[in-house]
């Protein structure tokens, strides 16, 4: 017994503990965590003794961020089985890749879904009207649980499979991260540790205790979503640390604002685009203790955004992919104001080298390179997919594709190695461009591109969504005075529309290249 969680399934029988709090908190539906403890553990048997299914078999879940969802994903956790969380964004075609390539035997899912997915899949439909034949209904499901239950007795160990859980699939096919317990406990006690090293910084270096009964309740806005690491994190952190977890069906910052105020949340959680719309709304952020940021770039002017509100509210920034389970580097609180522009340190137990991607050498401190970690919040490798597991995984490191680059133990990250543009041979890292005109007061969004050029190969191209109108040519010379020449945008395409982005945060790229033209 090691003390903190080992499984997925500890977390579970901790959070019992907060007995009648309020945790689940969506529109006007309320759970506290001894109800959402009698679900779990009613459904967790329900899903061994009533579908039959045994350790190691894969349950899918294509929803989006209802409550239901955490009930779901621990009660699989709970009866050793590994959750599938399906991009609640997905396509029919996708959605039923990720059922096949899992090889799932349940699927819950919500009623957009489950007009998607195919009938020959058990589904269990959440939030729906009268189900399909042969599909069940969640409210039968859920009134059939017995009053008391206790966890089954499963053995989980650590070094079990915990998750498949698809990547983005920004660069190519989504591929299947398959996490063990141990990843997800690993990134779980980082997460413990982070917080409490920025709360005794902000804390005159005194820990406060943890677990203080008598404490107030901390309360989350989650915005990434679940099927996502990073909304995955938030969720089961919020799970053990008894937090209040307030989510809603899409994103709208008035209602978030409403939320964070009338129930007294203490942190928002979400990609930076979303954060800086909720900084933008201004009044309910002020409440805030901290703004927690990651999925994709966290502009620097937005950090010093934060710090201009005068509140003291912490921003927060993890750095890490499906595959580091999260963040594998962080920044926080008054480190992140002082390095806005970095990413922050590796987490306890991460190794990082920065390596040349052709040769595979490590480069010298403060040279651009590509960061490969080792660790264990590092997956096992990628579900039925022993190719790119091969390319990805080299003798217990990870390439993460990312480029970037280490000073002081500060780690930078400049760009995805696919995403650079070579202009007539130097480098342009787009992170570095777009944080140049986010400096400037009139960019509400942008994303910078490389468009093909005959004799340069690429130019580079900046796609801009203003606040106020401004000139492109403004622009340019904006990013002129701060940047070297062959840096500055050669084109500046203004767009009246939101820039299309991922659900986690990530423009995408080839959408905008094919508006543009290229
Ligand atoms: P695929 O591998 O299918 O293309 P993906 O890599 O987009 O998908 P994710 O695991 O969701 O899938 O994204 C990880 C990537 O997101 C990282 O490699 C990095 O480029 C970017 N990223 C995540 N967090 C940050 C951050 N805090 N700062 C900068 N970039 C980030």
């Amino acid at each position: 017994y090691t003390g903190g969680p080992a499984t997925l399934r500890d977390v579970v029988l901790f959070s019992s503990g907060y007995g009648d709090r309020e945790f689940l908190v969506y529109e006007d539906f309320r759970c506290s965590f001894a109800e959402h403890f009698r679900l779990v553990a009613g459904l967790a048997r329900c899903l061994r003794e009533e579908y039959g299914l045994s350790s190691g078999d894969r349950v899918a879940i294509a929803m989006r961020n209802f409550p239901e969802w955490p009930v779901v994903f621990f009660a699989i956790q709970a009866a050793g089985l590994v959750a599938v969380p399906l991009n609640a964004w997905w396509t029919d075609a996708e959605l039923r890749y990720g059922l096949t390539d899992s090889g799932a035997k349940l699927v819950f899912a919500d009623a957009e879904r489950t007009a998607l997915i195919d009938r020959e899949i058990p589904t269990v439909e959440v939030r729906g009207g009268t189900p399909a034949p042969g599909v069940r209904a969640w409210a039968e499901l859920v009134a059939s649980l017995p009053e008391r239950a206790e966890l089954p007795d499963v053995d989980i160990s650590p070094d079990d499979d915990a998750t498949i859980m698809y990547t983005s699939g920004t660069t190519g096919r989504p591929k299947g991260a398959v996490a063990t317990h141990r990843n997800h406990c690993t990134n779980l006690l980082n997460t413990v540790v982070a917080r409490r090293v920025h709360a005794a910084l902000a804390n005159d270096g005194v820990f406060p205790p943890l677990g203080d009964p008598d404490a107030p309740q901390p309360g989350v806005l989650l915005t990434f979503p679940m099927f996502h690491i990073a909304g995955l994190t938030t969720m089961y952190f919020a799970t053990l640390s008894g937090a209040k977890l307030a989510t809603t069906y899409r994103w709208d910052r008035e209602v978030a604002a409403r939320l964070i105020l009338d129930e007294g949340l203490t942190t928002a959680a979400g990609v930076p685009t979303v954060m800086r719309d909720l900084v933008e709304q201004g009044e309910a952020v002020r409440k805030l203790d901290g703004v927690n940021m990651g999925g994709a770039p966290v502009p620097p002017d937005l950090v010093h955004r934060i710090d201009a509100l005068g509140t003291g509210v912490a921003p927060a920034n993890g750095y890490g992919l499906t595959e580091t389970t999260s963040a594998v580097v962080s920044n926080a609180g008054s480190y992140y104001l002082a390095r806005a522009d970095s990413v922050g340190r590796c987490v306890p137990g991460a190794d990082l080298r920065v390596v040349d991607p052709a040769t595979s050498d490590e480069v010298a401190d403060g040279e651009i390179g590509e960061l490969w970690f080792r660790g264990p919040n590092i997956v096992r490798g990628y579900w039925n997919n022993p190719q790119a597991t091969a390319e990805s995984f080299v003798d217990g490191w990870f390439r993460t594709g990312d480029l970037g680059y280490v000073e002081d133990g500060w780690v930078h990250v400049v760009d995805r190695l696919k995403d650079v543009v070579i202009r007539g041979g130097e480098n342009v890292y787009c992170a570095e461009v777009e944080a140049a005109l986010f400096e400037h007061p009139a960019v509400l969004d942008c994303a910078v591109i490389g468009l093909p050029h005959p004799k340069l190969g690429e130019e580079v191209a900046a796609v801009v969504n203003l606040r106020t109108p401004v000139e492109p040519a403004e622009l340019q010379e904006h990013v002129a005075a701060r940047l070297a020449a062959f840096k500055v945008p050669a084109h500046v395409v203004v767009r009246p529309d939101p820039l299309p982005r991922t659900p986690t945060g990530k423009v995408l790229k080839r959408q905008l290249r094919d508006h543009i033209g290229a």
